[in-house]
């Protein structure tokens, strides 16, 4: 990698300089593809990190789960600022990082999935899963009665 194509650029997210380098490749869209010194890519002004925790929120909400996220947010009093993850919560006028973990009860004790970072400025949503298992014939009952079985299975998960 020549020199002279080194730089540095501030992330447009985090406002952070960091290290800009075109590789002297393009996509196939014709823009230039940028890496900082551990060749992770930059995606457009987002830095490689902040890319990585937009992909991170992106798998930890899946879109079915930010409509209850937002929802039980709004419901505690936040307003949810930007729709897509990773989600801010905003309160009294002080904007914090929204966590989602996924979460199961087991024996009354609350698991999650991954431990939470460690930070008080930020709003944690445990996003609690359940499992039912229902044999062939109820759903069968289900099918019969269509009205009831659609709104049971478009209906996002319990917050
Ligand atoms: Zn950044």
């Amino acid at each position: 990698m020549s020199e002279q194509h080194q730089s540095t650029r501030k992330c447009g997210y985090c406002l952070t300089e960091r290290n800009w380098t075109w590789t002297g490749e393009r996509l196939r869209d014709g823009s230039k593809i940028f890496v900082d010194e551990q060749k992770r890519r930059w995606a457009g002004k987002r830095c490689p990190i902040c890319e990585r925790k937009r992909v991170q929120a992106t798998i930890e909400c899946p879109i079915f789960e930010k409509r209850s996220v937002t929802k039980a947010l709004e419901e505690a009093g936040y307003e949810v600022r930007n729709q897509t993850p990773p989600l801010q919560a905003c309160r009294d006028g002080v904007t914090y990082p929204v966590v989602i973990r996924h979460a199961t009860l087991n024996e009354g004790k609350v698991e999650l999935e991954s431990p939470m970072p460690e930070d008080e400025n930020q709003v944690c949503v445990l996003v609690f899963q359940s499992v039912r298992v229902l044999p062939a014939k109820q759903i069968e009952n289900l099918r019969l009665k269509e009205a009831k079985a659609s709104t049971m299975i478009s209906s996002p998960p319990l917050v």
